[in-house]
């Protein structure tokens, strides 16, 4: 509240002066009236004590009716100054004698003498007196008097000048006083308000305002200075507890930073411990498997090639579960580092279902890949982690699926509002007709270490680490993934990731109206996802089972999808000339599977169709339908399957550094296996010395290794090189750790492989830098290559028989008996029995039948130095026992058909020849 001095000051000041002046005008008045009172009093006992007196000197004058001596005796009272009327009344009140003024005296006569108050004095300024003149007891006349009072007004004025004075005085030390409580009032009031003010501007807490007097503003003064001091001292804590607060807070913030140190260093720690362990464990793991699937190649008794496959097998599993381990540990540690390239998410569908068909067709199950047309044709994304979370949900459908189809899709969710126009969602998903996941589990399976039934480890076996990466991962990529299932009935794994289009999904190319297609082939979700292809199209389909009773389907189809076996029901008709070839013919088949060709050779199908089917091949073919363009025999050239373990180099020089013997062995072995010449070395500094002393067409480089490591060692050849304008030999790292970073690329490394290796990935990296000899080659050029040399009728003797064998053989000759021709006619006889009976195993998909028949057809092959169908058969034979699908036979044993082919053409020169020789 705003205090003003000012006007309380003055009002004091006027209060003062007031209350002086009023006590001095009562004081005064008082005094007058008191002054009057007494006056008229005085005046009138006076008069009356006169007026007695001269009544008794005039009585006898009166008793004797003496006029003349009684005016003498009242002239000489008439001399009196104040009196100046003088009167004798008879009793009757008439006139006996009178003396002075008689004017005045009529004037006074009409008062009565108790008229005269204070204030009658005062205002008449006269006073009058009648006494009875008395003789004896008798009373003869009346006496009045009458006197002037005149001098009271001026004792009152002269009283009220007194007054005046004593006013005036009084009124200066009232003023002085007034002065002298303000000072004592208002001083200590303006200090504390200049106090208070200094406060509020300064925010000074430790200022006081002054206490001078112990009255109400001494107490005010004291009672704000308190307050203060409880305000200073509330400041104080306040300050202290912050001050406290902040030491508290920096010592927390310390303990949490030495916290975190440590538990980075911890982390760090493990990582290490992880890189270490899986170095540690790999490398043994390398000689194991590596040893082991050299193993199972070699030429071994049956039961201890199983023994060596199984080994090789139950490796390659832990490997999985270790490499698991590795990946999860590593997206805990926070170390998962995503890429944003751009990815084709059709092409990764159609990766991953060929990745596993092998294993889908092994257990008879449909695995097929549905790319949606609104897909985009590139986005971006990280491949490698779109395909590892693809992969594993892939590998568990076909894990917990016992017959029916896995699907494989990918298509487009609808992007949500608001965002960028080339934002879209993208959902993948794995369709199993398995045995399903009860409602109640199908969260939890996405934890660490959990299944959804424990007996299913007992039945399938694995970690419960699979859907924990994959949720994982599909997190780090902003995404989500889940699960509709219902047990006995299968499975549908999704996850969705947002992400932005490169290039939009492809035009699709609509048929003119009405086309029709006929689909027959095995595996119903591969025929309906391709109906729903050509439907697309605007091509109408119709699946059919097998031939039988489809004349008339045929007849009316545009276009005919159908399986080889299809086709051969097929070309029994046409070969009866009952059916007209009008529709297109696509015949499906798989990889390496020879039944096509012959096929396409009698032009009973035009062109074939890879399964599994990718929407691109699908959409391509269907447009060479629609141009009537068909590929006829130039569709084979796609169609066989490279087959890496076949590969062989041309003896190029490979130097090797590895510090552990077993390592050096196994490496040792691998390349010798892939026809390398092999120089090893035990550590990175022997590996510069032989580098620069010799030159070799590529390096093995382990990383780790004493004295100086691969890194070190490649970063020293590169110097090298430089400084001696040597070509950059290909390095390729060899390392059991699993690399995060690029090191290996920065120190001029061209690749890696990890430890554990298998021959193919050795023999495909190697192949990306040496070229392979010719007879590694694909089984198409092989077949190209031996073709005219067998179509031109050249003896082809010396390249399909070993002639010393023969020569053998003739030399055991008994008696008119050629042994070597009569072994070449069994032979002639035996091997189309048993090349029919391969062919019919492997059509029946049946490993052991195929072993049995090529072992066979490898002994007689042997018995007449048939060299090629006896390496060929040896080879059908090994992977049959391994367990290797017929995508893996298939184009063995049609390597071993080429052989026998070339055998037989050339078995009759041969026999001739022999019989020539003979005679
Ligand atoms: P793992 O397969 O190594 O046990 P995962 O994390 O991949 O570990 O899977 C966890 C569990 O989820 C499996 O043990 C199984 O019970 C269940 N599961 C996963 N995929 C399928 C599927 N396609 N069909 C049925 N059950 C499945």
């Amino acid at each position: 509240m705003p205090i003003r001095t000012k006007s309380m000051r003055s009002r004091l000041t006027a209060l003062v002066i007031v209350a002086i002046f009023g006590a001095v005008a009562v004081a005064t008045a008082s005094s007058v009236w008191r002054e009057a009172a007494q006056f008229g009093a005085g005046n009138r006992a006076d008069l009356f004590a006169s007026a007695n007196v001269f009544a008794s000197a005039i009585s006898e004058h009166v008793e004797n009716g003496d006029k003349a001596g009684t005016l003498n005796a009242l002239r000489a009272i008439s001399y009196i100054p104040s009196i100046d009327y003088v009167r004798v009344e008879g009793i009757e009140g008439e006139l006996f004698a009178e003396l002075g003024d008689t004017q005045s005296a009529e004037k006074y006569t009409q008062r009565t003498i108790s008229e005269n108050s204070p204030l009658a004095f005062f205002t008449a300024q006269s006073a009058s007196a009648s006494v009875p003149i008395v003789v004896g007891d008798e009373t003869i006349a009346t006496l009045t008097l009458h006197a002037k009072t005149g001098s009271l007004s001026g004792r009152i004025g002269l009283l009220l000048y007194d007054a005046l004075v004593a006013a005036v005085f009084a009124g200066g030390i009232g003023v002085l006083i007034a002065l002298k409580m303000q000072r004592a009032i208002t001083d200590p009031i303006l200090s504390l308000v200049k106090v208070m003010k200094r406060v509020r501007e300064s925010g000074d807490f430790s200022v006081r305002a002054e206490q001078v007097e112990d009255d109400e503003t001494g107490q005010l003064v004291e009672t704000f200075n308190t307050m203060l001091d409880h305000i200073q001292e509330r400041d104080a804590r306040l300050h202290e507890h912050q001050s406290n607060l902040k030491k508290i807070v920096e010592q927390r913030t310390q303990q949490l930073r030495n916290a975190k140190e440590s538990a980075e260093a911890a982390n760090m720690a493990k990582s290490e411990f992880l890189a270490t362990m899986s170095h540690e464990i790999r490398t043994p793991m390398n000689g194991m498997l590596a040893m082991a699937d050299m193993l199972s190649k070699a030429q071994l008794a049956p039961r201890y090639k199983r023994y060596a496959e199984v080994i090789a097998k139950s490796g390659q599993s832990l490997l999985a579960i270790i490499n698991d381990i590795l990946d999860f540990s590593k997206i805990e540690a926070g170390r998962l580092e995503l890429e944003r390239i751009p990815v084709r998410p059709s092409e990764i569908v159609d990766e991953v279902v060929s990745l596993f068909w092998e294993r889908a067709a092994s257990k008879n199950i449909d695995l097929t890949a549905y790319v949606s047309p609104d897909a985009p044709e590139e986005v971006e994304g990280d491949p490698v982690r779109i395909s590892q979370v693809l992969s594993n949900l892939v590998n568990n459908a076909l894990k917990f699926t016992e017959a029916g189809h896995v699907i494989v899709a990918v298509r487009t969710r609808n992007s949500k509002a608001g965002e960028a126009a080339n934002a879209c969602t993208l959902e993948f998903s794995v369709s199993d007709t398995g045995v399903g996941i009860e409602q109640a589990k199908q969260a939890a399976i996405f934890e660490a270490f959990s299944q959804a039934d424990q007996t299913t480890t007992r039945r399938f076996g694995g970690t419960g680490l699979g859907l924990a990466i994959c949720s994982r991962l599909v997190e780090a990529m902003d995404g989500e993934i889940g699960v509709t299932s219902k047990p006995g009935e299968g499975s549908r794994f999704f996850f969705k990731m947002p992400t932005s289009t490169i290039k939009p999904p492809r035009a699709i190319r609509r048929a003119e109206p009405g086309k029709r297609a006929v689909i027959s082939i095995g595996g119903g979700a591969t025929a309906k996802i391709l109906a729903r292809y050509l439907g697309e199209m605007g091509v109408t389909s119709n699946i059919v089972d097998t031939y039988e009773g489809m004349g008339s389907q045929l007849a009316f189809a545009d276009m005919v999808f159908g399986s080889a076996e299809f086709f051969k029901s097929y070309q029994k008709v046409t070969d009866n000339g009952k059916a007209q070839w009008i529709p297109a013919r696509i015949c499906i088949c798989e990889l390496g599977d020879t039944a096509p060709d012959r096929l396409l050779e009698a032009g009973v199908v035009e062109d074939i169709l890879l399964a599994p089917l990718s929407r691109s091949e699908v959409v391509d073919q269907v447009g060479r339908i629609f141009d009537n363009k068909l590929r006829g025999m130039s569709a084979l050239q796609g169609a066989s399957a490279p087959d890496a373990t076949s590969t062989q180099f041309n003896g190029q020089r490979v130097l090797a550094a590895d510090d552990s013997a077993v390592n050096r062995e196994v490496v040792k072995e691998a390349l010798a296996k892939l026809n390398l010449d092999v120089c090893l070395v035990v550590n990175g500094r022997e590996a510069v010395e032989r580098a620069q002393a010799e030159s070799f067409d590529l390096i093995l480089m382990d990383c780790s290794m004493p004295e100086m490591d691969g890194f070190e060692a490649t970063q020293a050849i590169r110097v090298f090189e430089k400084r001696s304008k040597k070509n950059p030999v290909p390095i390729v790292a060899l390392s059991a750790h699993v690399f995060d970073n690029e090191n290996w690329r920065q120190c001029g490394m061209n690749d890696y492989i990890t430890k554990p290796f298998t021959l193919d990935t050795l023999a495909s990296i190697i192949g990306r830098y040496l070229k392979p000899s010719q007879s590694a080659s694909t089984l198409r050029e092989l077949t190209a290559e031996v073709a005219p040399s067998v179509e031109a009728g050249v003896t082809g003797s010396d390249q399909a028989f070993d002639r010393n064998v023969l020569d053998q053989l003739s030399a055991m000759r008994s008696s008119g008996d050629d042994l070597a021709v009569r072994t070449l006619r069994l032979f002639e006889e035996h091997t189309k029995d048993a090349m029919r009976k391969l062919a019919d195993a492997l059509r029946a998909g049946d490993n052991e039948a195929i072993a049995m028949a090529a072992h066979a057809l490898k002994s007689m092959s042997l018995n007449v130095g048939a060299s090629g169908l006896s390496a060929a058969c040896d080879t059908v034979e090994s992977h049959a026992r391994k367990g290797a699908t017929q995508s893996v036979l298939s184009p063995l044993c049609k390597n071993a058909a080429v052989e026998f082919r070339k055998a037989h053409k050339a078995l009759p020169a041969l026999i001739d020849e022999l019989k020539k020789s003979a005679a």
